[in-house]
């Protein structure tokens, strides 16, 4: 009985996560708290940004996509925003890129797009015996910006917290 409770309780753990939507990539300078607690869900920062990455979510709060191109830390979204959303004084985003086992080059396919398009050169890759160079992210100089996300051809970056240490502002 306490093993069914066990593994009722793992069930419904793991389908909860199964179902759980995706968190959002908030525009820069703003986060999940203060998007709850601020934004009204007006829509003013989806049309003033010019790379056209923020859309309303599902809540009607913005959140990014960077398939279409990156941030490039204008500033429109904030400037138009009216509200106490956004806060220059913290970090542009509370993540880092990171890469999947997707990376081509980590299957023996010669790639280094995502270096090409690093801003702010904080992807490297390391030679290797037999295969192509891998791709590394120097966590303290990424901005989370997105540019080796929109230029991925395997789709294989996404985002992740940023580690305490690196404090890209
Ligand atoms: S800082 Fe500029 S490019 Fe980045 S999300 Fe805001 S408006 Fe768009
Ligand atoms: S652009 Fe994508 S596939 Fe190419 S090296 Fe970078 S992570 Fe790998
Ligand atoms: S998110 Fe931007 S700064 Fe970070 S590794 Fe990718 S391109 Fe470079």
């Amino acid at each position: 009985m306490k093993q069914d409770g066990i593994d009722l309780g793992r069930r419904g753990f793991l389908i909860g996560r199964r179902l759980a939507r995706p968190e959002a990539i908030r525009p820069p300078w703003s986060r999940a708290a203060s998007v709850a607690a601020a934004c009204t869900g007006c829509g003013a920062c989806v049309p003033a940004c010019p790379q056209n990455i923020i859309a309303l979510d599902a809540d009607g709060r913005p959140a990014l996509t960077f398939n279409a191109g990156e941030c490039t830390f204008c500033g429109a979204c904030a400037d138009a925003c009216s509200e106490p959303v956004f806060d220059r004084s913290i970090a542009g985003f509370p993540h880092v890129a990171a890469i999947g086992a997707d990376c081509f080059a980590t299957r023996g396919i010669v790639c280094q797009s995502c270096g090409d398009a690093c801003p702010e050169s904080a992807i490297r890759f390391r030679p290797r015996l037999g295969g192509p160079a891998l791709p590394e992210i120097a966590t303290d100089r990424c901005s989370g910006c997105g540019a080796c996300i929109t230029a991925c051809p395997a789709q294989a970056i996404s985002v992740s917290g940023r580690p305490l240490e690196a404090a890209h502002v």
